[in-house]
């Protein structure tokens, strides 16, 4: 044998040998960089992040713990995909605000862009959960999933829910399924689609329902199982998203009728300037005599009015009870109170006839 050779091959052997630890190394750290997709959440408070003053009582404080605790408090999900946190607000949802809503939805967009990153998760309160889901579905460029969850147990209480709808909302958020299909809730293990999403109940854990449409998929132990058939993927973003994020929204009242109800509401929303006013009607989205023309004079000197219903669940179509080409108004259709006020501040940043109003309502 020649020594040359030998020697040779020998060294080159040893270097193989000893280059194999790192090249092994390389390989697998670039597997798992490959198996663990980037997630940023981005924090704004509630529950989730809740702080019981006294353990075991139910009081607590809404957004006491930071991004970073949320992460930490969730065993495994640093093998799920990379997180890593920023914290756009802390505070309980019920002051949720157009200021945390439009730095919220020009962070989504800019992490849109970020090939580093696979999905958007949004903590969240429970209480408007509902309506910032919506508005990100309206203004996200996608089709990255922005997944928004919350909890209804603070993260000190006994069986505290967060940590699981955190671990779930990653794991919605890194699957391909939910790519292209608009802005999600995940609670409880139930996948929403935020455009339908809605509170029900005040304190049960199984209080998130989707009164006038079905589930968007379950997500179980971070196996998520979209719903079937498939939903359409959204080729573009939402509705808004050829725009960018508004620097100011305006201002939307939402005005409940009831029995008795009079003219004082709408009357104090016009004062205050109101560009919009959204009816909490009842059952079809009706209301008393002088509350609908008061409205409709509201109508008449260029405030648009959308009649939705407090019941709940249904449909509030043009003109069946009420005639809305008479009283210059647009029916919310699918979109309860809250939601209907969302979609109304959105589209008169674009427009106020009321015809094209009717447009982007008929699409929800
Ligand atoms: N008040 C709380 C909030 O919305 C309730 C919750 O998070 O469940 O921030």
């Amino acid at each position: 044998m020649n020594a040359t050779r030998t020697l040779g091959s020998n060294l080159l052997c040893a270097a193989l040998a000893a280059a194999l630890p790192f090249a092994a190394a390389a390989q697998a750290a670039q597997k798992t960089a490959r198996a663990r997709p980037g997630v940023i959440i981005l924090a704004t408070g509630g529950t989730i992040a809740g702080a019981q003053p006294k353990p075991g009582e139910a009081g607590y404080r809404s957004g006491s713990f930071s991004v970073e605790s949320l992460i930490q408090a969730v065993p495994g999900l640093s093998q799920l995909a990379s997180v890593s946190g920023e914290q756009i607000a802390n505070i309980g949802s019920q002051d949720m605000n157009d200021a945390v809503w439009i730095k919220l939805a020009r962070r989504v967009n800019e992490i849109q862009k970020d090939p580093s990153i696979a999905g958007i998760v949004v903590t969240h309160g429970t209480d408007t959960l509902e309506e910032t889901g919506f508005f990100l579905d309206l203004v996200s460029t996608g089709p990255k999933p922005v997944v928004l969850t919350g909890s209804m147990r603070p993260a000190t209480a006994v069986s505290a829910d967060g940590p699981m709808n955190l671990y779930n909302a990653v794991a919605v958020a890194i699957d391909p399924e939910a790519r292209g299909i608009g802005a999600l809730i995940v609670m409880n293990d139930d996948v929403f689609f935020a455009s339908e999403a809605v509170k029900t109940n005040t304190t049960s854990l199984q209080t998130f329902g989707s009164p006038n449409g079905g589930l968007a998929g379950i997500v179980n132990y971070g196996k998520f199982r979209p719903a079937s058939p498939p939903v359409a993927r959204r080729v573009r973003g939402g509705v808004f998203s050829d725009m960018p994020v508004p620097d100011t929204l305006p201002r939307v009242f939402i005005v409940s009728s009831h029995a008795n109800a009079g003219t004082e509401m709408v009357d104090a929303a016009v004062a205050a300037g109101a560009k919009g006013i959204v009816l909490a009607g009842v059952g079809d989205g009706n209301g008393t005599a002088p509350l609908i023309q008061a409205l409709s004079a509201a109508a008449r000197k260029g405030v648009v009015v959308v009649r939705s219903s407090r019941v709940g669940s249904g449909v509030v179509a043009r003109n069946v009870e009420l005639d809305d080409d008479k009283l210059g108004f647009v029916a919310a259709m699918e979109l309860n109170p809250q939601k209907a006020r969302v979609l109304l501040q959105m589209a008169l940043t674009r427009t106020k006839d009321v015809a094209q109003i009717q447009r982007y309502f008929e699409a929800y």
